[in-house]
């Protein structure tokens, strides 16, 4: 890796959105042909690259809830959909020649491996980009905190949020509210006392505990994720 590198392993968090362009809904390729290009990019200065991939496209657990199904039968609907999200986004990586697995937090051997920690870890060493999908298998939870999970486990550098068309954290929503500004850094208590919607608690009490920094960027323009490992200051840094 280039000495200009400040971050060498990496945790993303794409999500579903991220993959859905516009319409926020489904899967749109050519959306996702853009992101596999950035990925890319950063994976070609020898960057280890591990994603996590949400399923906001597709479904929300909660969605569901709200209009009577059983919580955990709706949340597993939701784990499908990372799934199809992540077969769709190693597609497109491999289309333009990065190596990648896709691992499953709930098995499904036909078409992609368990998640194995150890394994995951080796593929890493070895170059290729780890898609982690199925959230962490368990209901209940987010592919927010899939994120911190995996980035502890993985001893990651960093979680790098990517986010559709917002610059990083902001004390309101930027799209609603004018007055809204952006912080420049926080803590991971912060964005808990704060309420700021960033991850839900869960997934900023997990990083916080395990000391786990967080980039929130705008992954809609081009080569922001490169300028985010090489440590520039665009975005949101949550520390400590
Ligand atoms: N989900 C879950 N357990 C997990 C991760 C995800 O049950 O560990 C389900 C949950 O229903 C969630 C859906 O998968 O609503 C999609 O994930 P998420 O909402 O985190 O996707 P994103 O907002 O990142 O697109």
């Amino acid at each position: 890796v280039a000495d200009n590198i400040k971050y060498k392993r990496v945790l993303l968090k794409l999500s579903g959105e991220a993959l859905a362009g516009e319409n926020e809904k489904g899967i749109n390729p050519l959306e996702i042909k853009k992101v596999a290009e950035e990925i890319k990019e950063v994976h070609d200065l020898g960057v280890q690259i591990a994603i996590v991939v949400g399923g906001g496209n597709m479904w929300r657990g909660v969605t569901g809830a709200k209009i009577g199904m059983e919580r955990a039968q709706a949340d597993y609907i939701g784990m499908l959909g990372t799934v199809m999200n992540a077969l769709a986004l190693q597609d497109s990586l491999e289309a333009i020649g990065a190596p990648t697995r896709v691992q499953t937090a709930i098995e499904m051997r036909q078409i992609a491996e368990p998640y194995i920690r150890r394994k995951a870890m080796r593929h890493l060493e070895k170059g290729r980009i780890v898609i982690f999908a199925a959230g962490t298998g368990s209901p209940y939870f987010s592919t927010d905190t899939t994120a911190a999970l995996r980035a502890s486990e993985i001893n990651a550098d960093v979680i790098l949020m990517a986010k559709n068309g917002v610059d990083g954290i902001y004390s309101a929503d930027p799209k609603k509210d004018a007055s809204a500004v952006k912080f420049d850094k926080l803590t991971h208590m912060d964005i808990i006392n704060k309420g700021l919607s960033v991850m839900d608690t869960t997934a900023s009490s997990l990083s916080m505990d395990n000391d786990i920094p967080l980039v929130v960027f705008n992954m809609n323009q081009h080569g922001n994720i490169k300028e985010v490992v090489e440590g520039k200051n665009i975005g949101t840094t949550v520390e400590g």
